[in-house]
């Protein structure tokens, strides 16, 4: 049972080495939030559409990458080779809903393209490889940076990798456990050596990070006094005056 006084709080962040202070995250969010599991058993068109996911996510809610996702499905505009068969300023109108409309449309034929061209249309063949090899060739296609390529090669792939966006810069910045200046491969490779490479724990990681910057690590206003990580979080200390 956590000392839950001010005293016992600064205790525990005066005695805690980083990797105990990441366990200790780990499990708080995980009891805290429950399991979260996204896309724990994808087919081949799941697989496909975790990857145009986590590019019409770019940028945006999950939500309205969603609304998007199912205007191409409900176009006919599904699989890869449809999708690319249309004009781009058709696949355009469909993923609207995902903002930044015309890039999108072009990274998402982009993807398809390279699918289709270069691997035949099997999204298994563009995911073969280990996690580094796999990263490497998400990385070569336009429109695919370090945050889509890790999605795409821990959920779609399910090879183990760190997602790291802002709620995981701003959560390890927060709790005093950044690795340095915001820099993505300094980011993943710390997240990564902590967290290890059990790909359902780094897909969890990922996900329960994401929730509790929804919801209540805000970028404002977070919510510490509600938190399951005040006791070893500075920031909220500080927010809350237990600390100077
Ligand atoms: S205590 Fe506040 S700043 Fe710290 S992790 Fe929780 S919500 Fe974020």
């Amino acid at each position: 049972m956590a000392d839950g006084t001010a005293a016992g709080r600064r205790r525990r962040l005066e005695r805690t080495p980083d990797a105990d202070r990441l366990e200790f995250t780990y499990r708080a969010l995980l009891e805290a939030l429950g399991p979260q599991q996204w896309w724990p058993h994808a087919d081949e068109d799941g697989r496909f559409e975790i990857c145009i996911g986590a590019i019409l996510t770019q940028n945006t809610a999950w939500t309205s990458a969603a609304r998007a996702l199912a205007n191409l499905r409900a176009a006919g505009a599904w699989p890869a080779e449809a999708l690319l068969a249309l004009p781009q300023d058709a696949v355009a109108d469909l993923v609207r809903p995902a903002g930044h409309f015309n890039v999108k449309a072009r990274k998402v034929q982009e993807f398809c393209r390279v699918l289709v061209e270069e691997h035949g249309g099997s999204i298994d063949a563009l995911l073969a490889g280990n996690a580094e090899v796999v990263r490497a060739r998400l990385l070569a296609i336009w429109g695919v940076g370090p945050e889509t390529a890790d999605a795409m090669t821990l959920y779609a792939a399910r090879l183990p990798t760190f997602v790291v966006d802002a709620y995981a810069y701003r959560l390890a910045e927060r709790l005093e456990l950044a690795p340095g200046p915001r820099q993505y491969e300094r980011y993943r490779r710390f997240f990564l050596e902590a967290a290890g490479d059990d790909v359902h724990r780094l897909n969890e990681w990922h996900a329960l990070i994401v929730r509790h910057g929804q919801r209540t690590c805000r970028r404002s206003n977070p919510h510490c006094d509600e938190c399951p990580l005040l006791e070893d979080c500075p920031f909220g200390q500080r927010t809350l005056g237990l600390t100077d």
